[in-house]
């Protein structure tokens, strides 16, 4: 799924005041020479605190920070350590305890795992990290990862209901109609209340339902027809509207009634509050592929330090020039650092088709029972100029790639413009449900990775095997197995908002390839190990948004960004990894959530 990457609809200017360039208040930045100077001159100073920070490693060696009595895995698949010390928020060295008690001095604070696991932090390397924040907070999350049965998700919405005054809104997001018992209706809808508007949004982010007071409220009448820009609306047997609503025009009639008005500070605390729960998660980092804008990057990197995460993003093709005012911060194979920030810029995104659950991913052969082959956003010369820009901006590519027939004329712009030459950082294949076994080979040969929506697995497997692609084709879906078996290195990421967030989760099926839905295993083939799949959230991550040589493992010098968990993920069951609790979290040395 990827709503996200497809239509951000609460991103739309409408719903923030002041326009979408002040999402995050008026300090946005343009490429003028002033703001050129200001980052040159900011750039200068945050080389100096690197090197004084080394020169601390090499000096004196007192730790700001032991953490022993408990198990310590360096990168997954290493020998475990008993102990660790950072200083400067950076990993000073690993060892035995009575070694790393040699680096005590006496200001440094001991914490005690207590036989609890400590390891890299995770990296979800694909998180619409801002869209995600909004849609958490201003709508009420009706989706399946709260309500897994329709009868849990009637009964929220009647308690939503009940605590809404008569006439207000009730908007609601992440409705599944593949995973929640089908589509909704205007008469289901209504039978939950006919004196508020109901505006449900699926989770596919193209379609919603509606009650009988929101086509009121909205003034849509009986006999309305297609609108410009192709929304419509759906009709029973009798002809008569039964609430559906379908793409973007459509639903912008009730959603600008709906959703409330968002402010800076509205931005600023539900962006807060996501990462704060993404943290809880384990997560230490994530990456926003293509829906942060540049206006918002000088504000955000203010905000990255207090946040819970530490924050990344590529921005989107449309966006390419966006950069441009960070180019003297150094582009290439490592990600660009903002100074005195948290936040990181890496590529360029482009979204090369849609969803498989819409069957609007581009295929070279036709979804099951149908003619259908879904269709591609680019033709092949379109993808071609496009990557090519991208490559003379100095900059890596991330593709968004649901279909192989989308992945093929990918990987020949890829192959056009970089060779397999990575000096501009690894190019990425977002997703790559559908790849190919010659496709994983082409990457492998290319250089380029994939980055698999592991939740696909759990939630869709058994919609893909009996009503999208059939058995054969399911069984081969986000085929993490095949990259292992190529020597490819893979990363598993969330696209959160279109799954729910949490590594451990995709971790998990990575290693069972088991469908919560129906428990049925989807292509046991393409399992990979504990370790394999730990470092996809981990290492490998970190390497597919050019922080590979700070973070992502444990290794003296790094970034010290780690979480620490309740229980060993080596000594639990596969299909439990993900009721691991995680105890605490820390970024570059501190501690942002636990203790
Ligand atoms: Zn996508
Ligand atoms: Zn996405």
């Amino acid at each position: 799924m990827c709503r996200a990457c497809f239509n951000p609809l609460v991103l739309k200017s409408d719903f923030i005041e002041g326009g979408s360039r002040h999402l995050f208040g008026r300090s946005g930045v343009s490429a003028t020479r002033r703001s050129f100077m200001a980052y040159s001159v900011a750039a200068a100073g945050a080389a100096a605190v690197v090197s004084d920070a080394r020169a601390a490693l090499l000096g004196e060696a007192g730790a700001d920070v032991i953490f022993k009595g408990g198990k310590i895995i360096p990168v997954p698949g290493a020998a475990a350590q008993k102990a660790l010390a950072i200083k400067d928020g950076r990993i000073l060295a690993l060892g035995s305890e009575s070694a790393i008690d040699g680096l005590k001095s006496k200001s440094t604070r001991v914490v005690d795992l207590g036989g609890r696991v400590l390891m890299p932090g995770f990296v979800d390397p694909h998180n619409h990290t801002v869209l995600a924040a909004l849609i958490f907070e201003l709508l009420n999350d009706v989706g399946y990862a709260k309500f897994p049965t329709r009868g849990k998700l009637l009964n929220e919405l009647r308690a939503i209901v009940a605590r809404t005054p008569p006439g207000q809104w009730v908007a609601c997001s992440n409705f599944d109609n593949l995973l929640q018992g089908g589509d909704l209706s205007r008469e289901e809808l209504d039978g939950i209340s006919t004196s508020h508007p109901i505006f449900v949004w699926y989770t596919n982010g193209h379609d919603a339902c509606v009650n009988s007071a929101a086509l009121k409220a909205a003034n849509i009448p009986e006999n309305i027809g297609m609108l410009p820009g192709g929304g419509h609306f759906g009709r029973d047997e009798k002809g008569r509207l039964n609430g559906l609503v379908y793409e973007e025009s459509a639903l912008l009639k009730f959603a600008l009634l709906a959703f409330p008005k968002i402010t800076p500070q509205l931005a600023t605390k539900a962006v807060g509050d996501y990462l704060r729960s993404v943290a809880a998660l384990g997560n230490t980092a994530v990456h926003e592929p293509g829906t942060l804008r540049s206006e918002w990057i000088a504000p955000f990197a203010k905000y990255s330090g207090r946040a819970a995460c530490r924050t990344s993003a590529s921005l989107a093709y449309e966006d390419l020039k966006g950069i441009d005012p960070y180019r003297s911060l150094g582009v290439g194979a490592k990600a660009t650092q903002l100074p005195n920030s948290l936040f990181s810029l890496y590529g360029i995104k482009i979204i090369g088709d849609g969803s498989n659950q819409t069957e609007t991913g581009a295929q070279t052969s036709p979804y099951l029972d149908t003619d259908s082959k879904g269709s591609a956003n680019y033709d092949a010369a379109q993808m071609r100029k496009m990557v090519a820009e991208i490559k003379a901006a100095g900059l890596p590519v991330l593709i968004h790639c649901n279909g192989d027939h989308t992945i093929d004329i990918s990987l020949d712009a890829i192959e056009a413009a970089y060779g397999g030459s990575t000096a501009n950082g690894v190019n990425r294949i977002e997703h790559s449900t559908m790849a190919r076994p010659d496709q994983i080979e082409r990457m492998k040969k290319l250089n380029v990775q994939p980055s698999f929506l592991m939740n696909h697995v759990r939630l869709y497997g058994a919609a893909y095997r009996d009503l999208i692609f059939g058995p054969e084709r399911a069984a081969f879906t986000d085929p993490a197995g095949a990259c292992v078996k190529a020597g490819l290195p893979f990363s598993l990421h969330t696209d959160s908002p279109c799954s729910p967030p949490g590594p451990l989760a995709l971790v998990s099926t990575a290693v069972t390839r088991r469908c919560d839905i129906d428990g049925s295993t989807i292509g046991p083939d393409q399992a990979v190990t504990l370790d394999q799949a730990l470092r996809a959230v981990t290492i490998d991550a970190a390497s597919q948004i050019g922080l590979g040589d700070r973070i992502g493992s444990l290794e003296k010098g790094k970034e010290a960004d780690l979480v620490i968990l309740e229980a060993d993920p080596y000594k639990t069951k596969p299909e439990k990894l993900s009721d691991i609790k995680v105890s605490e979290t820390w970024v570059a040395g501190e501690r942002k959530y636990g203790g």
